[in-house]
Formats: structure tokens, sequence, C-alpha cells
């Protein structure tokens, strides 16, 4: 009896030693553990041992027992840990692997383009005012001298609300509203965005940037508008750009001028960039029609003030030498990286 219980007990052992799966520990628990198995056979069996040897055979079988549960266990302990580690290992992150770098974003060619304008104007003791682009008719059209049956104000030209509210097509609105405050005198830029009822091509958008500037004062004159636009011109194009202006008219402004800047790029020979004319077209500017003082509270006898108005796309363009303003607008990731 007590070599077929080693008996057992060594197969058991040795299964246990080889089995590499804790599914297998299972099985082999149960083939000798289990209710009919080997070990329990045994102990079914004890009716044929002499009651003498009963307490003895007991012991042995609960020897075996024990035995083979604490090798179990410690397989088992052995194979968990095992599996563990495996575990581990395949997840494992390679810190030596170089990490994905972030898209860095930067500065939108429009928006380099404004932080310079508004840094010269700022630089001439200039204020920057915000105004809605949501406007009202009075103060996008009216009070900028644009009479009710004025062609600007033609649907084809401007996106209306309703009869009262349009989307800005200027910045000049903002003007009016610093105006009405009454505090003179005035010295500002607005820029923002505006909107006109246009096609999208090469050069037009029905969404697009203007910087308007203002100054009101007792003693201004034709000569501070030319100075103070010259300056800007070569701020922006180089020391060497020459202005030349151009009689025009704006309703808001008179006398009114449009005013070019020579050529950057030939230095006013004539070149492909200047179609060959030497010259570029830049803003529009004048001197502020007294009615349009008069309406927003201020005396044409007492103040006089000019008034220009760039547009924003058309600096860019210009400065980075961009032919489509298209560009501008598409965010394609591998234009705009560029500036
Ligand atoms: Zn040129």
């Amino acid at each position: 009896m007590k070599e077929k219980l080693e008996k057992i007990m060594n197969d058991a052992v040795e299964k246990i030693n080889i089995s590499a799966k804790l599914e297998e520990l299972n099985d082999i628990r149960v083939a000798f553990l289990g209710k009919k198995g080997e070990l329990t056979s045994i102990l079914k069996s004890m009716k044929d041992v002499a009651p003498e040897d009963r307490p003895k055979v007991g012991q042995l079988v609960n020897e075996a027992r024990a035995k083979i549960e604490g090798v179990l266990e410690e397989k088992k302990t052995a194979l968990a840990s095992a599996a563990r580690e495996a575990q581990m290992k395949a997840e494992t992150i390679d810190v030596t692997l170089p990490a994905k770098k972030p898209m860095m974003g930067h500065r939108h060619p429009n928006t380099i383009a404004l932080e310079e304008i508004e840094r010269i104007f700022i630089g001439m003791g200039y204020e920057v005012v915000e105004g809605p682009e949501v406007e009202y008719d009075y103060y996008n059209f009216e009070a900028l001298n644009i009479p009710a049956n004025h062609p600007a104000k033609d649907e084809q030209d401007t996106f209306y609300i309703n009869s009262n509210i349009v989307l800005r097509t200027q910045t000049s609105s903002t003007q009016v509203h610093e105006m009405e405050k009454g505090k003179v005198p005035i010295r500002m830029i607005a820029p923002g965005r505006v909107f006109r009822s246009d096609e999208v091509d090469a050069t037009h958008s029905p969404s697009f940037h203007q910087v308007e500037g203002l100054v009101i004062d007792k003693d201004v004159t034709f000569a501070d508008l030319k100075g103070t636009l010259a300056e800007f011109a070569k701020q922006v194009f180089g020391e060497d750009t020459k202005v030349k202006f151009r009689p025009h008219h704006f309703p808001f402004t008179e006398p009114s001028a449009e005013m070019d800047v020579s050529c950057f790029k030939c230095g006013g020979k004539g070149c492909r960039f200047c179609k060959g004319e030497g010259w570029i077209e830049i803003l529009g500017c004048g001197m502020v029609h007294p009615h349009v003082l008069e309406m927003s509270g201020i005396d044409p006898e007492e103040y006089v003030g000019f008034a220009f108005g760039v547009g924003l796309e058309r600096i860019a363009l210009l400065k980075y030498e961009i032919d489509d303003m298209r560009l501008l607008y598409e965010n394609d990731t591998r234009f705009l990286k560029q500036f």
C-alpha cells in the first residue's frame, strides 16, 4: 500500500513539473485528488486494510495529498508569475523610440501683416479700435455720406440681414461709432473683417479684411495725410519706396485720392510684378467730408480730419508675392507654413 501511494505521489509530482499551462494543473488536480481521483480511490479501498493499519494508511494518504497539493500550489504560482512576466515583456514601451512631434501652429500671413500695420500706427500714436461686423445700415452707409439711393447699397454689393441691418462692407463704421463718442482729437485705426457679395476669384472674396484709419484734430492738413501714408509705405515696403497720389472719389472724403507705391521689385522701372507700370495701387484716402463730421456731432468749422483704408490681404499678397488671394483662405498647411 505504501509503495502504491509513493508511486501515485511521484507520478503526480512528475506530471505537475512537466506541465506548462495553468489548465493542465487543474486536470492533474482532478486526476489525483478529485472525487474519482487516484488518491481518493485509495481511501475507498481502506475497507480492505486491516483495522490496526488503517490510521497509518490514513496518515500516509493525507501526507501524499498534502505533498501533491503543495507542489501543485508552487507550480501554479510559478506559472502565473511567468505568464505575468511574458505579458509585461510584450507590453514594454521602448523609451528610446523618438516621440511623435506635435504639429506647431504659427501666425497666418494676414495676421503677420496686420500686426506689422498695427505696430507702425501705434508707433505714430494711433489707437487700435474694433467694431461690430453686423452693423446698422446707418453706420455702414448713411453716416458715411452714402445716401439710400447710392449704388454701393445695391443688393449685389452688400449682404443684408434685413432692411436696417447689414454685414459691414467697410470698417469705417467703427470710425463713426468713435466720432459719436465726441472725444476729439481722434487718432485711430480700425482693423477687421468686412463683407461684399463678390464672387470668389484670384483677387475677390465675399469676406476679407480692412484696416481703416482716421485722424481728427484742429489743424490737420492734406500734408499730414501724405506724410503719414508715405511713412507707412516706407515701413512696409522699404526705405526707398516712393508714393504717388491720384485724384479719386469717395463719398466720405473730399478731396479724395488713391495712393500708389513705387514697385519694390523693380524700383519703378517696370516689371512683371507691377505689370510694367512701375507703381502699385495700395489704398484709398482723403480729407474727411465736412458732412460726415457734422452727422457724427463734430463741428466741421472747428475740426478737420483725414481718413484712409487699406485691404489687409492686399498688403499680405504684395509683401509675400502671393498671386492668388484664395490661397490665404484655403488653410492648406503646406502653403501657410512658408511664412
Ligand atoms: Zn515693378
